[in-house]
């Protein structure tokens, strides 16, 4: 076993379907672009639906001999995949910025994070214990055993190229399934990197497949894995309109599906927080990645008491960021993905201005001999904001914090509640009762209290309402990659 991942690998340069690393069927290649300078930098072969249809030939074939694997073993495959990961933290996490645009520290942070989910899911292989149920008539013995579901595709998104791959792909293999993926168009190549290291650490050919493709040829791909019957769950994180497409599209073969979806979290400070704490909490949960995660707060409401001396501290400390490109040591807020993005955000705090918001700091697009770039967006505050502004009603998925005064507990749980979204929610508060009510009426999948920090590999992660169904991490993230079947045996 090489343990090699050397320039040359990270830079890919072909997909893995069964035993090969290839090119698209028709040759096509997709551009890497660097969002720090916009700028291309490598490519990746840019799929078919032909090879979309190979890879489901080879996870297809690979899952009776894998399913049989001892849970032991697979644990230990998954384990060298961990160690692998562990040992390439540095090479991975520079990759991740450079085609991802997250700072170097969160980017070695995120393969660290990743890895965590590989170990756990390793671990949980060898615990996925059924039951034997006491029967109610003598002369029976009746059990619940727990087998994989089968050929499982997998869709992730750019913002966390390493970890949404292991927190899909780690538990899928520790349950005995085997992987089609297709990572992001802006960021395949840490997913290619990571499948080779699976590779590398005893992953048998056909288990894992990974097909890459465009923006404009991502429909093709997925869409010859939706109308296969042979794939039987479909695991994806992502927008929510797409989400909704693919539970639509899966309705035929009725596949197994896990939506991990947008969000709009709410960040509320009560009069009895401490602010300081609230403050920090905020600025690790928004500036993370450079407010581009699911979970970050897009709502920021706080309480009229302490409202002007939270919003003068945040002000301080987000006007302190360093921005500029991801690779160099000082930054703390990297490029945006894309224009697309960068666009999005600007949209949002134009918006937000025009109906009354007070830009605090930031406010603009960035452009400097630092920041030389088309993707830079100033770290912004808003005050004044209210709920009919687009930042209000949609994810910026960026470094813009709109903050709303509110007066009493009530009106504020309402107006956290009031969108079709469900996936984080914070708050800070020092009173106990409140804490108490507080975290029981907030509708959400995830919710911080006084942390700003939630995510780990032995809690579930998920949403409810329009943010999704299905969990990742903890016991319950295995258990979304096996169905149960009843066996009853009789006396002869
Ligand atoms: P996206 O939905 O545009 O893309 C996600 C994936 O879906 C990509 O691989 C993309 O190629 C693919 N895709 C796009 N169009 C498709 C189509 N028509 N058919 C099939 N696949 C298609 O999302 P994004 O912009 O890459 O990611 C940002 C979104 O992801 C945000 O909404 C964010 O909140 C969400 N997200 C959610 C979580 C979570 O755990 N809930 C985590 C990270 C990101």
């Amino acid at each position: 076993m090489t343990l090699t991942l050397d320039r040359q690998d990270l830079m890919a340069g072909t997909h893995l379907i069964g035993a090969e690393w290839r090119e698209a069927s028709d040759g096509h290649r997709l551009d890497v672009t660097d969002p720090a300078t916009d700028t291309v930098f490598a490519s990746v072969p840019d799929g078919t639906a032909a090879d979309a249809r190979a890879a489901v030939d080879a996870a297809h074939a690979a899952f009776p001999a894998w399913r049989a694997v001892p849970a032991k073993q697979r644990a230990q495959i998954l384990k060298r995949w961990n160690d692998l990961m562990v040992a390439h933290q540095d090479d991975l996490g520079r990759l991740i910025s450079r085609e991802q645009g997250k700072p170097l520290a969160e980017g070695k942070g995120e393969v660290l994070y990743a890895a965590s989910y590989v170990e756990w899911f390793a671990e949980e292989a060898t615990r996925a214990n059924g039951e034997v149920i006491p029967a109610p008539v003598t002369g029976r013995r009746m059990m619940a055993l727990k087998e994989p579901v089968g050929v499982v595709a997998a869709i992730t998104p750019w913002n966390f190229p390493a970890a949404m791959i292991a927190r899909k792909i780690a538990p899928a293999l520790a349950a005995g399934c085997t992987v089609v993926c297709k990572p992001a168009e802006d960021t395949p190549l840490t997913s290619l990197a990571l499948v080779k290291l699976a590779q590398q650490a005893g992953v048998p050919a056909g288990v894992l497949n990974i097909v890459t493709a465009s923006r404009e040829r991502t429909p093709g791909v997925v869409d010859a894995w939706l109308d296969d019957a042979r794939v039987r769950k479909i695991t994806f994180t992502g927008s929510t309109p797409v989400g909704k497409h693919l539970a639509r599209r899966s309705a035929d073969t009725l596949k197994k599906l896990s939506l991990e979806l947008g969000g709009n979290a709410p960040f509320i400070v009560f009069d009895d927080a401490d602010v300081d704490a609230a403050v920090e909490g905020l600025m690790v949960a928004k500036f993370r990645n450079g407010g581009q995660t699911c979970v970050c707060p897009n709502r920021v409401f706080v309480q009229a008491g302490v409202h002007d001396a939270f919003v003068e501290k945040l002000g301080a400390r987000v006007g302190a960021l360093q921005v500029g490109p991801a690779t160099e040591a000082d930054s703390q807020i990297g490029p945006m993905i894309n224009a697309r993005a960068v666009d999005k955000i600007d949209r949002h705090v134009r918006d937000a201005v025009a109906r009354g918001a007070r830009v605090v700091v930031g406010g603009e697009r960035l452009r400097s001999a630092r920041c030389d770039g088309p993707n830079y967006y100033a770290p912004t505050v808003l005050a004044n904001a209210d709920a009919t502004m687009e930042c209000s009603c949609e994810e910026t998925f960026g470094p813009v914090v709109p903050v709303t005064r509110f007066e009493t507990e009530a009106e504020v749980v309402a107006a956290a509640n009031d969108t079709p979204f469900g996936l984080a929610a914070y708050f800070y508060s020092t009173d106990v009762r409140r804490i108490a009510r507080v975290a029981d009426a907030l509708e959400s999948g995830l919710v911080g209290i006084n942390e700003g920090a939630l995510a780990a590999e032995a809690a579930p992660f998920g949403g409810v309402k329009e943010s999704g169904y299905g969990r990742e991490g903890s016991v319950h993230g295995l258990e979304d990659y096996m169905h149960i079947k009843y066996v009853c045996q009789g006396q002869l």
